[in-house]
């Protein structure tokens, strides 16, 4: 983390402080980057509470505020995405957000890019920023409610998102790691239309504990195929640290919802055919285009 001390000061003790002092302030001014520092998280969130939703989806005016935890590789993105259509919410994922504000050039960029190319998270400062940020667009878009992907990662952004707006839910996916891995190193991106595909073919035996496990690949259309990429950091080594950290950072996090009784604990039995199904199940959700 010798960039991010270097970059960033450290957290303050209390979520008040982290979130009024807004440490982003500094990194924006010093790097010339596009960081808004005086958007407001909280204001953000209020006035998206507030915004009508124009969305058909039949849950509509339902304003829910959802976030998913769940190691790298689970499939967040796809679950995430999938309920936002039906819900008629936003689905914001903070990781997208760093890999857009990165691939801008700048000295600040290409530090950040060089933690979230080793598996290492970003400062919260930053996360939060940028969190605001998106916030700020939907609100002036009238957008309502929303399913975070990707945050909070630490306890401090947890807090901090706490201190702010009322979660309803925490979906908390598991997979059995032999899969997580293959899955990360099976996901490729059209780097034209920015759609998710899987070439991994997961088939893990069962046994007296589990039983079989298969998930097909999920193999791009014909127009994708040739515009294929794969992001920097799911190469073994990186998703290996990537698992460490959130097993240190992002564990706790589970425990801090657990406790607040906002935890829905869902283990996915295998692909999409199988797991949407259940998970709508267990959502109480109903899918009228099933
Ligand atoms: P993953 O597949 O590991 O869940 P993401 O696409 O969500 O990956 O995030 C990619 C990277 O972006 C992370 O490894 C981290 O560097 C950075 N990042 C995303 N969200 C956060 C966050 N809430 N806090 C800190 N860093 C984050």
């Amino acid at each position: 983390m010798a960039v991010s001390h270097r970059l960033f000061r450290p957290a303050t003790s209390t979520v008040k402080n982290i979130f009024s002092s807004y440490l982003i302030r500094s990194l924006s001014s010093s790097s010339g980057s596009s960081l808004d520092p005086e958007i407001d998280l909280k204001e953000a969130a209020s006035q998206l509470e507030k915004s009508s939703s124009s969305s058909p989806s039949p849950y509509k005016g339902r304003n829910f505020h959802w976030v998913f935890l769940g190691c790298p590789g689970v499939g967040k993105g796809t679950y995430a995405s999938r309920l936002s259509s039906l819900l008629g919410v936003p689905h914001i994922a903070t990781g997208d957000l760093v890999r857009e504000e990165l691939s801008s050039s700048g000295l600040l960029s290409s530090q950040l890019k060089e933690l979230v190319n080793h598996g290492k998270l970003v400062p919260d400062e930053f996360i939060i920023s940028l969190l605001s940020k998106r916030l700020q667009a939907g609100k002036e878009k009238g957008e309502s409610g929303y399913i975070l992907d990707g945050f909070p990662r630490t306890v401090t952004q947890a807090e901090i998102l706490e201190g702010v707006t009322n979660i309803d839910l925490v979906i908390n996916l598991k997979l059995r790691e032999e899969a997580l891995l293959a899955k990360c190193l099976g996901r490729r991106i059209c780097s034209e239309c920015g759609g998710n595909y899987n070439v991994a073919c997961i088939d893990i035996k069962g046994d007296d504990h589990s039983p079989r496990m298969y998930m097909p690949p999920l193999l791009p259309p014909p127009n994708c195929e040739s515009k294929l990429i794969t992001r920097a950091d799911d190469t073994e080594e990186v998703v290996k640290e990537r698992l460490r950290i959130y097993n240190k950072m992002t564990q706790p996090v589970e425990e801090f919802y657990r406790k607040r009784e906002k935890l829905l604990e869902f283990e996915l039995p295998g692909g999409i055919p199988e797991s949407w199904p259940r998970l709508l199940r267990a959502l109480h959700l109903e899918d009228p285009l099933r």
